[in-house]
């Protein structure tokens, strides 16, 4: 038998959860994450993939879609990373993931990251917490 605690910061971050959203002007709180990479035996490894999906509030398929696109190479998520065919520095992952960023994350209205990503049929749109705006973003087939 084991207890489980939470840590401080977990309690708080579930605290903070429950409230409503509230509009926060740009940088306020969103910091721009960075991949972790890792190259091994020609293929790479994105280390914490999982946790930069979290923070962009994005399913982590649609961002590794997006980057297996843009590498035009095969890859798979596993547990908490991402594994990618093929050797890619960190330069270019973490400047796909900023090009990421501002295409399906920025809202490109008011420029607030607190936005989602609706999925109506097949076409994407991004429906911004703060401004509201509905703006429709390239699909990624
Ligand atoms: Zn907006």
């Amino acid at each position: 038998m084991s207890i489980k605690f939470y840590s401080y910061e977990k309690l708080l971050d579930r605290a903070l959860t429950k409230l409503p959203k509230r509009p926060t002007s740009r940088g306020e709180r969103f910091k721009i994450p960075v991949f972790e990479v890792m190259i091994s035996g020609k293929r790479t490894f994105i280390q914490n993939f999982k946790q930069v999906s979290d923070t962009l509030n994005r399913d982590p398929r649609h961002l590794l879609r997006f980057l297996l696109k843009e590498l035009a190479a095969p890859g798979s998520l596993e547990g908490n990373m991402a594994v990618i065919q093929g050797e890619f520095n960190y330069r270019r992952l973490n400047s796909l993931l900023q090009r990421y960023i501002k295409i399906y994350v920025f809202c490109p209205v008011c420029n607030n990251p607190d936005t989602f990503l609706i999925k109506d049929k097949r076409v994407y749109f991004l429906k911004c917490g703060a401004c509201g705006a509905v703006s429709s973003v390239p699909p990624l087939v």
